[in-house]
């Protein structure tokens, strides 16, 4: 007889491993696809020297805590090598370099296409988080410059940076990694659109963290809740930074509004060489290949209540952010929505029995 999944869960970093934990507690036949050889999701295409900015005891999947280590924000590798012992721990049914081109659904059943063949299945959780869909804002001139141009999300080490005058676009947290790591190493600048905001030194990620869950416990009983004391999108200060910004190297240069084959038109109309522009602009969602089931808007988001799609009967998305469930892009946040997930398909499919 033909193989049919209760559940196809379409990637394999946190979000899908969350799926995971509780599609097996629910005991339902599943199967997680990544595109990958290996675990590890998008962790495994940051910035070498990333730390995480939530502190340890809220950087955890559900059940297996992530193990202690003397840092107490949570290094790149420590996340990598605790999704891939998660998985194990779990025994988790994961297929690697399996990528999803397509999804059809006929008569109430979801044909998965990969490059392995088709896989058949009553629904379909989509994990496939934002990494691979960057997002550079469209400037004029930007076809024109010849200098090197890479997105954040491409960003390895400042080793090929050494001694190239570079621009670092974007203010938020990467933006702010980035050119405290770059600045130790060659002359950059940081263009951004507002003056960056830092949280103070003291506001670590537990204070962050607690706020957050705080403001969501509030606005779903309908509470009002006063979070303008710090706003939670402000810069962290894991120790790169603050150590940067004792060095006085946080200064913004404004924007731009062009580039041309050297470098950039600030807006006073002064040109500027530079040899390199990193591209701290922020993600869009790796949803494209819905494109048979669902429409999404230009940066990816479909339609849905928290992780149920509003077009699809069966479609689940989880894991991309707000649009998807309270703070879900993160590795505690996703453990709610997960399980909400899981408990929603078990409920369709026993009305489908
Ligand atoms: P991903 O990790 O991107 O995993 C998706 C998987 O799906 C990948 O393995 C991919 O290869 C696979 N895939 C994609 N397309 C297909 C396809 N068609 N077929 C099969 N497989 C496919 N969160 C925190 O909790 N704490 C932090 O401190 C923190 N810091 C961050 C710092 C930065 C700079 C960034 C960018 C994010 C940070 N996050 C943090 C956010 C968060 O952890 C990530 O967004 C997270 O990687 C999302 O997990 P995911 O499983 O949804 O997606």
């Amino acid at each position: 007889m033909e193989e049919i999944f209760d559940v196809i869960v379409i990637g394999g970093g946190q979000s899908a491993l969350a799926c995971g934990y509780y599609l097996r507690r629910a005991k339902l036949k599943y199967i997680i696809l990544d595109k990958q050889a290996v675990p590890g999701g998008a962790w495994l295409h940051t910035w070498d020297s990333l730390t995480l900015f939530s502190p340890r005891e809220y950087s955890s999947l559900p059940g297996w805590l992530m193990p202690k280590s003397e840092h107490q924000f949570p290094l790149r590798q420590e996340v990598i090598d605790y999704l891939g012992k998660y998985e194990d721990h779990y025994q988790l049914n994961v297929q690697r370099s399996t990528e999803v081109t397509e999804i059809k659904k006929n008569e109430g059943l979801f044909y998965v296409h990969t490059l392995q063949g088709i896989f058949k299945t009553k629904t379909v959780i989509s994990a496939t988080g934002t990494w691979e869909n960057p997002f550079i804002p469209t400037i004029d001139g930007i076809e024109d410059y010849k200098g090197l141009q890479i997105h954040s999300g491409k960003y390895k080490n400042p080793e090929k940076f050494i001694g190239l005058k570079t621009l670092v676009v974007g203010e938020g947290n990467s933006g702010a990694q980035i050119v405290a790591e770059l600045s130790k190493v060659t002359t950059v600048k940081w263009s951004t659109k507002k003056e960056p905001e830092f949280l103070p030194d003291d506001v670590d990620g537990y204070y962050l963290f607690t706020v957050a869950s705080a403001r969501y416990k509030a606005e779903k009983e309908g509470k009002p809740f006063d979070s303008s004391q710090y706003n939670l999108g402000n810069i962290v200060m894991v120790p790169t930074v603050k150590e940067a910004k004792q060095r006085g190297v946080f200064v913004s240069s404004g924007t731009f509004h062009q580039l041309y084959d050297k470098g950039v038109i600030w807006y006073n109309g002064e040109k500027e060489e530079f040899d390199a522009i990193i591209w701290c602009t922020g993600f869009g969602y790796n949803t494209s290949y819905l494109k048979s089931l669902i429409e999404t808007d230009e940066k990816g988001i479909a339609k849905t209540t928290e992780s149920k799609s509003l077009e699809v009967t069966g479609l689940w998305l989880v894991g991309y952010g707000n649009w998807t469930g309270y703070a879900s892009a993160t590795l505690i946040g996703v453990n709610r929505i997960a399980k909400q997930t899981i408990a929603e398909i078990e409920e369709f499919l026993n009305q489908q029995n």
